[in-house]
């Protein structure tokens, strides 16, 4: 084990939760945290294991501080005031369910507050004061800035400044939200004028997201060495994308209606700690890009995430016919360019003050081999080739009823696997 990774990562572990064990995304070992309502209960903190959900402020009473006082502080709609006070309490937390679920001497204490996740609604686990999306995939960048400038595909800040934009957070819905066709400005190449109407060019972006957990003060930025401090944790992401409508508005500010209308999260907050085993290094610049500006430099020697990510359809068809979901692409959380840190110390580095809750998007995760393309609008080479699902049916962008699901997960020899969950919609008309 690294020094990183304690008894908590020990893929001998194993819970009295029988689901838990072997399960693909929540095992014992993994135990992210989320907000869920049973019933006409009110929504609260809760802990996802195996096909279980573990209801937190009830199991306060079975834990010690900071344990105990971090489990009642999850008794809330959001997980906010949890994850302010930075990454120790959460960590204790963990640990001491950790010790409940894997001890049988608990099991009739505990086994009163778990309730079957099929039965459970999930909420958003933040109150999301700022969304920022960032462009950490180069790939990616390459394939967009290729259809505009098939010569200079990217712009000659990209390898210095960390790309983002400030997002929309009011329309950011949990994983099961339909997600509805939105209406924008359009202009057609051959037209004078633009017209209004639905988006005919409707994508889904491949993306993952960090949680910033503790914030920093108006004016003091986070230094990128103290930067994995302030973040609570990881989710997957889906930034919808009207395509065109973002390419009639998008210069001279960038995006606006073209992104704002929904963005989709996974539910489930996977910690800092549970990611540890699975940290990797940060993979090298290509010969000759410039080394980050000193404010941007820090260790890569595990800075990135060892995680797979995937992107599934489903059509109206498909579903009517039982058939299984066509995975649309798959690839490696490594394709960023930027790191997790220099993304929240170049967020700050003006003085800008990160906030509980803020959500800071990856940027569409394009692998940079077959098959790794992270949205329709590259797979379709700007939907120019219509792709083949293998029932016969074509797509250049998403029609209505389609379903996009993303998964990511995270393997490693000698531990037990983890995910994210799912992050799933369907388009409504
Ligand atoms: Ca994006």
């Amino acid at each position: 084990m690294t020094e990183r990774t304690d008894h908590t990562h020990d893929i001998s572990a194993t819970s009295w939760v029988e689901s838990a064990n072997g399960h693909p995304d929540f095992p014992v070992q993994n135990l992210p945290l989320g907000v869920f309502s049973h019933g006409e209960s009110a929504p609260r903190g809760g802990m996802a294991i195996g096909d279980m959900i573990l209801d937190l402020p009830a199991i306060a009473m079975l834990l010690e501080d900071p344990a105990e006082d971090a489990a009642l502080t999850a008794n809330a709609p959001v997980l906010n005031m949890l994850f302010a006070e930075g990454r120790g309490p959460v960590r204790e937390l963990r640990a001491a369910v950790f010790a409940l679920l894997t001890d049988d001497s608990k099991r009739a204490d505990v086994e009163p507050h778990l309730y079957p996740a099929s039965e459970c609604t999930m909420h958003a686990p933040f109150l999301i004061h700022d969304y920022t999306d960032f462009y950490t995939g180069i790939h990616h960048a390459e394939n967009i800035g290729k259809l505009f400038r098939p010569d200079n595909p990217l712009l000659p800040n990209y390898k210095y400044v960390p790309i983002g934009y400030h997002g929309r957070s009011s329309s950011i819905c949990v994983s099961g939200t339909p997600v509805k066709r939105p209406n924008g400005q359009t202009k057609a190449p051959d037209a004078d004028v633009p017209s209004f109407g639905p988006t005919k060019r409707l994508d889904y972006e491949l993306e993952m997201a960090f949680w910033i957990g503790r914030g920093n003060a108006l004016g003091e930025p986070i230094p990128v060495t103290e930067a994995e401090q302030h973040i609570a944790g990881i989710s997957i992401l889906n930034d919808w994308s009207a395509r065109d409508i973002q390419a009639w508005e998008y210069q001279p500010l960038g995006p606006f209606l073209a992104k704002n209308f929904a963005s989709t999260i996974s539910p489930w907050v996977v910690t800092m700690d549970a990611l540890a085993p699975f940290r990797t290094a940060q993979p090298p610049r290509p010969a000759g890009d410039p080394e980050p500006l000193p404010y941007l430099q820090h260790d890569m020697s595990a800075a990135a995430f060892g995680i797979q990510m995937e992107v599934l359809i489903t059509t109206p068809t498909m579903r009517e016919s039982g058939d299984a979901p066509h995975r649309l692409s798959h690839g490696p959380m490594t394709a960023m360019y930027w790191t997790a840190a220099q993304l929240v110390a170049h967020h700050s580095a003006g003085g800008c003050n990160l906030q509980p809750g803020d959500l800071l998007g990856t940027g569409t995760l394009t692998s940079g081999a077959e098959g790794g393309e992270g949205s329709l609008i590259e797979l379709t080479k700007g939907g120019k080739q219509a792709i083949t699902l293998p029932n016969g049916e074509t797509r250049t962008f998403l029609e209505d009823g389609d379903e996009i699901v993303i998964r990511a997960y995270a393997e490693r020899d000698g531990f037990a696997r983890i995910g994210m969950g799912e992050c799933r919609a369907v388009i409504a008309g």
